[in-house]
């Protein structure tokens, strides 16, 4: 069975990205916790290449990597790539978000999910990106899922991401959708 080193750090996003991945019969180990690539990338696509190839010829190994966020229109698409650094807690990240949209009528935003997967040598294989498209609450709802869930709705289905069940998400999200996109992909890989 090929190991595949799973370039995250972040635990939810880590839950999510085990459920599309299991399919795959592949072996999947979590990056070391202090093996840090820097995200000097100006795109989501970019982040991802270089989390997934940074890791990958660090250990010799395969990895995949997911770069995401929240691209807020009102906000010329803020916080975007720097949705992890937006604050220190996701409390604080949700809580500046809504300080940053008070008073805004315009609401709409979409979540944003770049993938890419390195070979041991530290070549990008296969990469796609996913979004979600959505509106942001005026306060947050549902205690389900993790980061900005709770505050991003979509109206298709009349509920925010941390209102939905894991499957539910799963089927709309902008991380469903790019993984969507890669296994086909991915299936067809015969990893070395
Ligand atoms: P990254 O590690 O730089 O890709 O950080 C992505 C950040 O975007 C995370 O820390 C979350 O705050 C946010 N994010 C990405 N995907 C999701 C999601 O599915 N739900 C909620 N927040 C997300």
């Amino acid at each position: 069975m090929p190991t595949v080193i799973v370039a995250t750090g972040n635990p939810g996003k880590l839950k999510e990205m085990q459920v599309y991945l299991d399919d795959l019969g592949w072996q999947l180990q979590l990056k070391p916790e202090d093996l840090d690539i820097d995200e000097t990338g100006a795109t989501f696509l970019e982040n991802a290449r270089l989390k997934a190839a940074g890791v990958a010829k660090a250990l010799g190994q395969w990895a995949i990597a997911d770069d995401s966020g929240l691209a807020v229109n009102a906000l010329g698409g803020a916080p975007g790539i720097y949705s992890a650094r937006y604050a220190d807690s996701d409390r604080a990240r949700i809580d500046r978000l809504l300080g940053e949209l008070a008073g805004c009528s315009d609401r709409s935003a979409q979540f944003v999910c770049a993938l890419a997967l390195a070979n041991p040598q530290g070549d990008i294989v296969v990469e796609t990106e996913g979004l979600c498209p959505g509106e942001i609450l005026p306060e947050p709802r549902g205690s389900g899922g993790f980061g900005y869930d709770p505050i991003f709705y979509v109206p298709d289905l009349g509920k925010s991401f941390a209102e939905m069940l894991p499957q539910q998400k799963e089927a709309v999200s902008h991380r469903g959708v790019a993984f969507g996109q890669l296994m086909p992909h991915l299936k067809a890989l015969t990893l070395g």
